[in-house]
């Protein structure tokens, strides 16, 4: 009995080997992650130390070096791992670096069959075009970005947001929750994106909201702390107040007590509140709040606020309404 058993765990392991896909018994292992930045590199240390063999490579030769240096396996080119990867995960800026990215080194030299994961924050066109792109190439795909900062990406906290099939998404789930907390399945391609720009708009808009309550309270004399003790525990709650608190005080490790430093940087809302807008526009939603949010936070980057963290925007908006554009 004991050997009619053993026998069967091990040709159900050889063929999933040779055919090269996963089972209840066997995991993808074989990593190749693309963009070594200030996500990417901690969530490749934290799928090595978890066990898979992962190859890092970024486009720039320094970074893969300081990758290197933290003690990730890295190749100079992308395409001799591949060859060799179940799953290959992009951590990259923008939409136009994935697409470029598949089309140019990554969807040519990977296997049929390798699994496609872009972490990045891009736009939702973006992100169904590259689902097409691999799924045209033979290749399994989903979007997965994910929110929780480079704080969440260090500590593996982050939240995963999925588009793809329900079959790609349980082969990722183990692989996904080696780096992050919550992996949450949001429909098809490209709603895992949809997922992101939406929550951030809320984010976006909700600081501003917090913010203004704040300097309108100053104006009227009443204290950050009464304003917090009461807004914490009424229907004023959220977020950008309990947890991010935009002046010093309240919430002591809110980037407020550390004169702003991020965090998650202005210039990052922006980007996101920008897709946002160009999500918007392109199904025809009349987004007045997320549309006067990235308006705002367009201003205050271009005013030297980019690389702060988005709740310094309080500063701003003590200053007064000549942040708004007058167009
Ligand atoms: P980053 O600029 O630090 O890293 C991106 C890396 O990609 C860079 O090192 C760059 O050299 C590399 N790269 C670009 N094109 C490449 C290519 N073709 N091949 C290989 N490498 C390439 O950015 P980041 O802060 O790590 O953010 C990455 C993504 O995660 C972005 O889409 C961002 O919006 C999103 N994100 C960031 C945060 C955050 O707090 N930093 C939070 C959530 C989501």
């Amino acid at each position: 009995m004991f050997y009619r058993q053993l026998g069967k765990l091990q040709s159900e392991i050889t063929a999933a080997l040779c055919l090269n896909l996963p089972t209840g018994l066997t995991q993808m292992k074989r990593v190749t992650f693309i963009g070594l930045g200030n996500m990417g590199l901690p969530m490749a240390l934290n799928l090595s130390k978890a066990g898979y063999r992962v190859h890092g490579h970024d486009i720039v030769p320094e970074v893969t070096l300081r990758a290197a240096a933290c003690g990730l396996a890295v190749v100079d080119r992308s395409e001799a791992a591949l060859a060799d990867a179940d799953i290959a995960i992009t951590m990259l800026p923008a939409g136009a670096d994935v697409i470029a990215a598949y089309r140019g080194a990554l969807l040519p030299a990977a296997r049929p069959g390798t699994l496609f994961i872009d972490c990045s924050t891009i736009d939702v066109a973006s992100a169904n075009l590259a689902h097409s792109l691999a799924t045209a190439a033979g290749m399994r795909a989903l979007d997965a970005p994910v929110s929780g900062g480079v704080t969440g990406a260090t500590a593996a906290t982050l939240t995963f947001m999925v588009g793809g099939a329900a079959e790609d998404v349980e082969t990722a789930r183990p692989l996904l929750e080696a780096m992050g907390r919550r992996i949450i399945h949001c429909g098809g391609p490209g709603l895992g994106q949809a997922a992101k720009i939406c929550n951030n708009m809320i984010l976006g808009a909700s600081m501003i909201a917090v913010c203004e309550a704040f300097v309108l309270a100053e104006r009227l004399g009443l204290g950050h702390q009464a304003l917090f003790d009461v807004a914490a525990v009424s229907s004023g709650q959220c977020w950008a107040l309990t947890t991010y608190c935009p002046v010093p005080g309240p919430v002591p490790t809110s980037p407020a007590n550390r004169d702003y430093h991020p965090g998650f940087a202005a210039a990052l809302m922006l980007k996101d509140l920008d897709l946002a807008q160009e999500a918007a526009a392109a199904v025809g939603a009349d987004t007045v709040l997320g549309r006067t949010a990235r308006d705002l936070y367009r201003a205050f980057a271009e005013d030297g606020g980019a690389a702060r963290d988005f709740s310094a925007i309080v500063e701003a908006i003590r200053k007064g309404n000549a942040l708004l554009p007058t167009a």
